[in-house]
């Protein structure tokens, strides 16, 4: 369909998120025409990384710590299984891109752990429910906008990219639809993808992720489905691995009690004690954490439910664990939780089949007397979480779901965010940053490097390589 809206810009970046604002103004500031197209309308649009508590890190640790260490910390995360040169650029350039921030003004303060250095000031992460309005990342977003436009740049709201024009050159502009379905194209040197992300789009998450997207919960904006993944698809992008998502186990009540998510999250519970379906039987190692836990009850097929089980020296000592600790909160936001002095009891009220669990509580807790949980099946790992026995009453029974903020997987990159085939080709003038990339994070274990330091550092390479700036 013809458009009477028709925009030239040097580099037009699709989503206003912190990639794909790193990116344009990064542009902006090298003389560059920018246009950044926001599919939402509202100011403070919600997107992920203005939900975001703001920490800047690398695999949980510092991003100040040598870059050989986080290089070997990304891999290790992922089983060996990101791309080499992201986790070489990722450790390499987490620390500029803070630098570079806040020559912006963007301001950062330590947090309470060795890892959170660099947290966004004044701090979000709220004990319950989301609460973002006014803190760091959504000052920062803010910031970047005010710079965008400084610079001459400008975001255009309620702008759904939809397709890419391509060129003999390489890819030239696009084309969408306002929010009131004008069509509308731009004609543009360069394209950044930077749309988040496809995990809320259910059949790609169907495909990818859970065979029931309905029993996965949104922990996330829900502003980002896949647009920009289809486009580079179509443009003869290539997909990284897409199985796998950043996500954390949150009470299943959170699918109607909105205070639940994104926190408080059961992680910390899960690790310490078993994760069991409704036989009673344990489903993965708990050992391997709560992105992974989260990641392997999504990918379950079957509409059975799923339970953390702990002992009263878990819930009151692990439980209590961070600000955002389910030890009190799930209780006083209401959630569902069973508690009795022994594991049938406790089973009985819960709807797990008893003699189930009680034979594996008493598998588990024999493995972690003799030190033998590798041994059991499936194997308990040690070495990162530390397994407790379930043996001090109260038993403990949480009904859980898994909450998807971020999906790991997504267009494949090289080291300067460019676009590449399944030949690793770039595909001219063509990027991706953020959580719309991937190749970074995932693998079989599901590892989680970071989703502020992946989009600030691939938005600065994009704007880089666009403006000829060496690695
Ligand atoms: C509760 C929560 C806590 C978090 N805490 C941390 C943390 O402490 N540390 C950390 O490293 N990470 C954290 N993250 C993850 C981090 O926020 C994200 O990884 C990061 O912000 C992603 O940035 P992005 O620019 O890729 O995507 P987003 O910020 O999601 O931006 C994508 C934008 O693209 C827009 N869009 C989508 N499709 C289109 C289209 N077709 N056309 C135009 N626009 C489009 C969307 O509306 C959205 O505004 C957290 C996330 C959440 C939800």
């Amino acid at each position: 369909m013809a458009s009477d809206r028709k925009y030239v810009c040097d580099v037009a970046v699709i989503g206003g998120g912190i990639s794909g604002l790193v990116a344009a103004v990064r542009c902006a500031q090298g003389g560059l025409r920018v246009l950044v197209l926001e599919r939402q309308s509202g100011e403070r649009y919600l997107c992920n990384s203005r939900l975001s508590a703001g920490v800047w890190h690398i695999c949980a640790s510092d991003v100040l710590e040598a870059p050989a260490v986080l290089e070997s910390k990304i891999l290790a995360a992922t089983g060996g299984e990101a791309d080499p040169a992201l986790a070489w650029m990722v450790a390499h350039e987490a620390a500029r891109v803070i630098d570079w921030l806040r020559t912006l003004g963007v301001r950062f303060m330590k947090g309470p752990y060795a890892y959170q250095r660099f947290v966004m000031a004044p701090p979000a992460v709220s004990p319950q429910g989301a609460a973002w309005e006014g803190r760091g990342p959504d000052v920062a977003l803010q910031m970047l906008e005010e710079a965008l436009n400084g610079l001459g740049g400008s975001l255009l709201r309620g702008h759904r990219a939809t397709g890419l024009e391509t060129r003999q050159e390489g890819i030239g502009g696009l084309r969408g639809l306002t929010q009131s379905s004008e069509p509308f194209e731009v004609r543009a040197g360069n394209v950044i993808i930077a749309d988040g992300g496809f995990q809320s789009d259910p059949g790609l998450v169907r495909e990818w992720i859970a065979p029931d997207p309905g029993r996965v919960l949104a922990r996330n904006s829900r502003a980002s489905s896949g647009d920009g993944l289809r486009m580079a698809q179509e443009a003869g992008g290539a997909a990284s691995d897409l199985r796998g998502f950043y996500g954390h186990l949150l009470s299943k009540d959170a699918a109607w009690n909105e205070a639940l998510s994104p926190y408080p999250y059961l992680d910390y519970l899960a690790t310490a004690g078993v994760v069991v379906d409704a036989a009673g039987k344990r489903i993965a190692d708990e050992g391997l954490g709560g992105v992974f836990l989260a990641n392997r009850i999504a990918a379950r097929s079957g509409p059975g439910d799923h339970f953390v089980v702990t002992d009263q020296r878990i819930w009151e000592e692990c439980g209590t664990f961070r600000m955002t600790s389910p030890n009190p909160l799930l209780a006083r936001l209401g959630a569902t939780m069973y508690q009795a002095d022994s594991i049938e009891a406790v089973a009985g009220l819960a709807g797990i089949d008893a003699s189930g669990l009680a034979s594996t509580v008493a598998a588990y807790n024999r493995a972690v007397a003799n030190g033998s949980t590798a041994g059991l099946d499936p194997e308990r790992s040690a070495d990162k979480y530390k397994p407790w026995p379930l043996a001090v009453p109260p038993y403990h029974v949480f009904p859980v779901l898994p909450g998807i903020t971020y999906t790991m997987g997504g267009i494949a990159i090289d080291a300067h965010a460019r676009v590449v085939t399944g030949t690793g080709t770039p595909v001219a003038h063509l990027y991706a940053v953020g959580c719309a990339s991937g190749g970074l994070e995932g693998g079989t274990r599901h590892g989680y490097v970071g989703g502020l330091v992946k989009s600030g550092v691939t938005g600065l390479r994009a704007a880089e390589h666009i403006l000829g700036i060496p690695a």
